[in-house]
C-alpha cells in the first residue's frame, strides 16, 4: 500500500475537521502536505502542530502573519497566503489526493488546479460543480482525474452504482437516482412563519452539523437543489431522471432505481466521516470512528414528497438545470448572495429564493464554452443578486 500524500482546501472546516479526523486514525496510510483555512488561525495552527504538514495556506498577510507567530520560530510548516498559492498545493507533484472543502465558487479555482493535475480528487464543494459542470467534467476527463464524491448522496449513489458505471447509467440499467433529503429545520414550520426564521434557527439542523452556509442552504432546500445539479454531472444522468425524496430520520443517504425493480441504498449514521473514509481509501474500506447503524434504535424509516411551495428554491434549480448553459452558474450566485445578506440580517429568509428568481429572470442564459465564460456569468449574477438584495433591503 503507497502512502496517500495529502492537501485538504478548507481543513479548518466542518468537512477539513472531519477528513482529519479520519487522517488520524491511519497514520499509516495518509501524511499531510498541505492544509488551508481562510480564517479561525487558532485551527489551523493546533491541526499544524498534530499533523505538520509542509504548508498552510491561509486568506491575507495579517492571517499568515499570525499563524507564524502561534507556530513559533522553531516550526517547520511554511506558511502562505492568497488563491494561487491555493492552486500550487493542489496541483503540487509531490501531492496524490486533494480533498477540496472550501465552501462556495471561492472553492473552483483551487478544485479545478487538482482535477489539472490529474490528482485523486474528493469533492465536497459541490458549488464548484454547479457552476461550471460541462467545463469541470471536460478538466477531469482530459487529466484523467479519478473524481470522487464526499457529498453524503453522491457518496451513496457511488456505492450503489456497478463499478465502471462511466460508459453510461442507462446501460447499466438506471431506471432513476433517489436523492434523499431531510427537510432541513423548517420542514414542518407553519408556512406563514417561514419569513421570520432567523439565522440561528436555520442553522440548527436536526440531524447534520455543518458549516453555515450549507446548513442555511439545508433550511431552504437550496442544498438538495444543487446537489440535483451535482449529480447531473457527477453520474451523467438528466434532471427528469433525478428525484428528491424527503427523509427526515437520514439514515437512507440515497438510492439508486434500476429496470429490474431493484433498487439499491447506502445506509448509515448520519456522520460524514463514512463518505470521507470510503472515497479516501477507495475501494479499500477503513475504520472512520463510525459506529455501526443500530436499526432497531432509528425504529422506523419514513418519506415523503417535497413541497415546492415550502421549498422555492428546490423548484429554481431543477429549473435552472432545464434551462441549462449559465443557469445553474447564476442560480448558485444568486443563493451564495443571498445567503450571506441572511446571515448578515440585510433579508429574510424567504427572500432568498426571491433573489434567486429575480436574478433568473434578469439574466438570460447563455452557453458557457470555458472557464472565463462561467466566471463571467458567475460575476454578471452577483452583480444582478447585489441590486436585487439592496433593493429589498430598502423595503
Ligand atoms: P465550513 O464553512 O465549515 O468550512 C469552509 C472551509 O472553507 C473553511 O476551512 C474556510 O476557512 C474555507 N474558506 C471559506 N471561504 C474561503 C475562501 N474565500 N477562500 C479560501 N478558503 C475559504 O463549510 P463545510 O460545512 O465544511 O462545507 C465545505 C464544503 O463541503 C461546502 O461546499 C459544502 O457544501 C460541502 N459539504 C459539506 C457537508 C457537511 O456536512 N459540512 C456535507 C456535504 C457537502
Ligand atoms: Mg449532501
Amino acid at each position: 500500500m503507497q502512502k496517500q500524500v495529502l492537501t485538504i482546501l478548507g481543513a479548518t472546516g466542518s468537512i477539513g475537521v472531519s477528513t482529519l479526523d479520519v487522517v488520524g486514525r491511519h497514520p499509516d496510510r495518509f501524511e499531510v502536505f498541505a492544509l488551508t483555512g481562510n480564517s479561525r488561525i487558532q485551527i489551523l495552527a493546533e491541526q499544524c502542530r498534530r499533523f505538520e504538514p509542509r504548508y498552510a495556506v491561509v486568506a491575507g498577510p495579517d492571517e499568515a502573519r499570525g499563524l507564524r507567530e502561534l507556530l513559533g520560530a522553531q516550526s517547520t510548516v511554511e506558511v502562505l497566503h492568497g488563491a494561487v498559492a491555493l492552486d500550487d498545493v493542489a496541483a503540487a507533484p509531490e501531492v496524490t489526493t486533494v480533498m477540496a472543502a472550501i465552501v462556495g465558487a471561492a472553492g473552483l479555482s483551487s478544485s479545478l488546479a487538482a482535477a489539472r493535475a490529474g490528482k485523486r480528487l474528493l469533492l465536497a464543494n459541490k458549488e464548484a460543480l454547479v457552476m461550471a459542470g460541462e467545463v469541470f467534467m471536460d478538466v477531469v476527463r482530459d487529466a484523467d482525474a479519478t473524481l470522487l464524491p464526499i457529498d453524503s448522496e453522491h457518496n451513496a449513489i457511488f456505492q450503489s452504482l456497478p463499478p465502471g458505471f462511466d460508459y453510461g447509467l442507462h446501460a447499466c440499467g438506471v431506471r432513476r437516482i433517489i436523492l434523499t433529503a431531510s427537510g432541513g429545520p423548517f420542514r414542518q414550520t407553519p408556512l406563514e412563519q417561514l419569513a421570520a426564521m432567523t439565522p440561528e434557527q436555520a442553522c440548527a439542523h436536526p440531524n447534520w452539523v455543518m458549516g453555515r452556509k450549507i446548513s442555511v442552504d439545508s433550511a431552504s432546500m437550496m442544498n438538495k437543489g444543487l446537489e440535483v445539479i451535482e449529480a447531473r454531472w457527477l453520474f451523467g444522468v438528466e434532471a427528469d431522471r433525478i428525484k428528491v425524496l424527503i427523509h427526515p430520520e437520514s439514515v437512507i443517504h440515497s438510492m439508486v432505481d434500476y429496470n429490474d425493480g431493484s433498487v439499491m441504498a447506502q445506509l448509515g449514521n448520519p456522520d460524514m466521516r463514512t463518505p470521507i473514509a470510503h472515497a479516501m481509501s477507495y475501494p479499500e474500506r477503513i475504520d472512520s470512528g463510525v459506529s455501526s447503524l443500530d436499526l432497531c434504535r432509528v425504529g422506523k424509516l419514513t418519506f415523503e414528497e417535497p413541497d415546492l411551495q415550502r421549498f422555492p428554491c428546490l423548484r429554481l434549480a431543477y429549473e435552472a438545470l432545464r434551462i441549462g448553459g449559465s443557469g445553474p452558474t447564476t442560480l448558485n450566485a444568486a443563493n451564495e448572495l443571498a445567503v450571506a445578506a441572511f446571515l448578515d440580517g440585510s433579508v429574510r429568509f424567504d427572500q432568498i429564493a426571491q433573489v434567486v428568481e429575480a436574478v433568473l429572470e434578469n439574466l438570460p442564459a447563455q452557453r458557457l464554452s470555458d472557464l472565463r465564460a462561467v466566471m463571467d456569468a458567475d460575476e454578471e449574477a452577483r452583480m444582478s443578486a447585489r441590486a436585487v438584495v439592496q433593493s429589498l433591503a430598502r423595503g
